[in-house]
């Protein structure tokens, strides 16, 4: 990824002496991912025949291993300064090997849910890694910065979109999907879906499937409906279209605060942060407001942002 070549040379020093503190846990850091990889091809898990087990790597391998893990630090400090955030967010740990069983949220199932295997709705994902997803919503605001900011702070997200508010860029969102962020289903014109037949709702799903296949290559797996608002028609069309998962969210940030599903105003593990693709005539402020009231949360409170897809 290109990032911009800092030329504030007091600044570049900065970065630099902050980032010594930090090398000695980087080194043993890096020692401790090889040698728990020997540990496990040792202990028993076998690789694929034909696989070679690991061998003890040669120190130079692992200086230059650490190097890598300290540049790509002291780029995330870079990043952080780049585009005025409090702190440098921090780094989510690898994808969980075995996915968590995602069931609905109580009290957010539709009847035949169970018997009929219906897309599950749910707001925080079962992990106890601390980590929350944001998901990006709907699509009105396209704003170039924002990619690059994401691009530059290696921030993952998930976006929904409705055909009737991407129609007139959906180049913007080819960007996006280059950039390797998944484009999912929000309808094509953001009904009130329990207001409308079984075969109204599925043209509305089905015909964003459509939509999204057809720009984008890929057919979404993920549904969320506008407002939150479903009934078990949605989930059955939904499905019949190839949607799994419906989340939803359990917190919603904007340019300038947060909202809370739960009265105790906290982040919690597995979280699914909702926001909106929205400018200042919206919300009074930037894409890149709202990312830095979320990242400035997330992270004071030890959190990282993982990408969602991967705990699916
Ligand atoms: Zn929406």
């Amino acid at each position: 990824m290109r990032v911009v070549v800092q030329n504030d040379k007091s600044r570049s020093f900065r970065v630099k002496r902050s980032a010594i503190g930090v090398r000695g846990a980087f080194t043993a850091l890096a020692v401790a991912a090889l040698v728990s990889g020997c540990a496990q091809e040792t202990s028993g898990a076998r690789g694929a025949s034909g696989q070679q087990p690991l061998q003890a790597p040669p120190a130079r391998a692992l200086d230059s291993y650490a190097s890598e893990l300290r540049a790509a630090y002291e780029a995330r400090v870079a990043a952080a300064e780049r585009w005025n955030l409090k702190e440098v967010p921090l780094t989510p740990p690898p994808p969980p090997a075995e996915k968590p069983v995602i069931a609905p949220r109580a009290g957010f199932e539709v009847t035949g849910q169970e018997e009929e295997d219906l897309p599950p709705v749910f707001t925080t994902v079962p992990t106890e890694d601390k980590v929350v997803f944001l998901t990006i919503d709907d699509g009105a605001e396209k704003d170039p910065q924002f990619l690059r900011m994401m691009s530059d702070l290696k921030i993952p997200y998930t976006a929904f979109l409705s055909d009737y508010l991407i129609r007139d860029d959906y180049g913007y969102f080819g960007r996006m999907r280059d950039r390797g962020v998944t484009l999912n289903n929000h309808t094509l014109n953001h009904p009130y879906l329990p207001g409308l037949s079984y075969a109204e709702q599925r043209r509305e799903i089905c015909g964003m499937q459509d939509v999204i296949e057809e720009r984008y290559g890929t057919r979404p797996v993920l549904f969320r409906p506008p407002y939150g608002n479903y009934n078990g028609d949605t989930l059955r069309a939904a499905k019949s279209c190839g949607i799994k998962y419906a989340p939803i969210w359990n917190e919603e940030v904007f340019a300038d605060h947060w909202d809370y599903r739960e009265s105790d105003r906290r982040l919690r593990p597995g979280d699914i942060v909702l926001t909106h693709f929205r400018g200042p005539g919206d919300w009074g402020g930037t894409m890149r407001d709202m990312v830095r009231e979320f990242l400035d949360k997330v992270t004071a409170e030890g959190y990282a942002v993982a990408r969602l897809e991967d705990y699916l």
